[in-house]
């Protein structure tokens, strides 16, 4: 039978670690961190566990943790989400993000998307019958070129998505950026998602940018985080869609029958460590640092670094290092040098080779350091 995605093959994100894992290469691929969740949040997930919390969650996610999801959004951006009707757990972002687009994108309309673009978008919307839309960010600087955007925009446009902080260049969305946003948008009836998973990683003192800040273009979108970047158990897939209540209403109906319900004790131990605010407001100290050293390990290495405003990645050039694609490239890295990374082409749907490879840093700091000593000897 004619295949339903014939573009689709395997996610770099596995083909990566997998060939870090044949070669023994340290691997900065795949965006999850080397250490572990908080020793305590782990006892909260087995107490819930050994004590029965086994058995489906509610459909639209356990009330005291949507309680809690609501409390984090008003101390973070102002404005207190209705847990009933606005906020639906689902497992992992990834499960969000397709009920976001299935809950809107009809057979023929157009979807906008950013490239570099998150891998799981553009399947979604095919699926759906939608027609993506590419637009690229500019080079090197990776910002949104409203103008651009604007002219791409047409009768057919139901849905935008947007990812900030972004994977995989680590660009997020200014004040400005969102100014532009709500102009272009004002008279038209598009849609948004916004992609907010590495929202507790923004760096440099900046302020994340989330959609939920501006009410003219909250209740328009649908916003997604996942408790997987949050709390370092990328593993656990559990993540929440804020939208308002007619499109929570319709989100729900394909949460409702794709998963039903999402990880009942992980729900449970997570509700009550989100009580702890320390956590979330510690990150961007915690990720910055990590950021700080990789860069400056970086600093005697061939590679360009363009500096990440937010994410766990680190993109770097390596145009005047060799002439080879990039997926050539960061394979021969994990096969020769030891260092797994990801080419930022892929995240192109004309696979546009700008040389530049993306490396997570997320990981404890021996192996950014081994990493870097491996990196600076090419
Ligand atoms: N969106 C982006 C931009 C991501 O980087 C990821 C994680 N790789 C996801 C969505 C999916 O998150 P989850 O693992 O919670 O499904
Ligand atoms: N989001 C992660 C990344 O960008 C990977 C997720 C996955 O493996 N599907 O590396």
């Amino acid at each position: 039978p004619a295949s339903k995605l014939p573009q689709v093959g395997t996610s770099i994100f596995s083909v990566m670690s997998q060939l870090a894992q044949t070669h023994g290469a340290i691997n900065l691929s795949q965006g999850f961190p080397d250490f572990s969740c908080p020793p305590e949040l782990a006892d909260l997930v087995g107490t819930y566990t050994r004590n029965g919390f086994n058995q489906y969650a509610p459909m639209t996610g356990v009330a005291k943790l949507r309680e809690n999801i609501s409390r984090k959004t008003q101390l973070l951006y102002g404005v207190a989400p209705n847990p009933e009707t606005e906020i639906t757990v689902t497992s992992g972002a990834t499960e969000a993000l397709f009920c976001a687009i299935a809950a809107v994108v009809r057979p023929g309309d157009e979807v906008l998307v950013i490239e570099p673009a998150y891998d799981s978008y553009v399947p979604a919307i095919l699926l759906n019958g939608g027609q993506p839309v590419f637009i690229p960010l500019s080079f090197p600087d990776y910002q949104i070129d409203w103008d651009l955007v604007k002219t791409r925009i047409t009768p057919k446009t139901r849905l935008l998505l947007l990812n900030s902080p972004h994977n995989p260049t680590g660009a997020t969305l200014s004040a400005e950026d969102l100014n532009n946003l709500a102009d272009i948008i004002r008279d038209t009836n598009i849609f948004l998602i916004g992609d907010e998973v590495y929202e507790h990683m923004v760096y440099d003192g900046h302020l994340h940018q989330s959609l939920l800040r501006r009410p003219e273009l909250a209740y328009r979108s649908f916003i997604i985080s996942s408790f997987g970047k949050t709390y370092h158990a990328t593993g656990w897939k559990v993540g929440y869609c804020v939208a308002p209540p007619a499109l929570t209403q319709e989100f729900r109906k394909i949460h409702q029958y794709l998963t039903f319900s999402t990880i009942t004790p992980v729900q449970y131990a997570l509700t009550d460590y989100l009580e702890n605010t320390e956590h979330y407001l510690n990150l961007p100290t915690f990720y910055e640092q990590k950021r700080n050293l990789f860069c400056s390990l970086m600093d005697s290495s061939r590679f360009r670094i363009i500096p990440s405003a937010g994410t766990y990645f680190q993109l770097a050039h390596y145009g005047h290092i060799t002439d080879e694609p990039d997926v050539a490239f960061a394979r021969r890295l994990t096969q020769e040098i030891g260092v797994a990374a990801i080419p930022v082409s892929v995240f192109y749907h004309n696979n546009q080779d700008h040389k530049v490879l993306r490396f997570c840093f997320a990981k404890n700091e021996d192996t950014l350091q081994q990493a870097a000593e491996k990196l600076c000897a090419l």
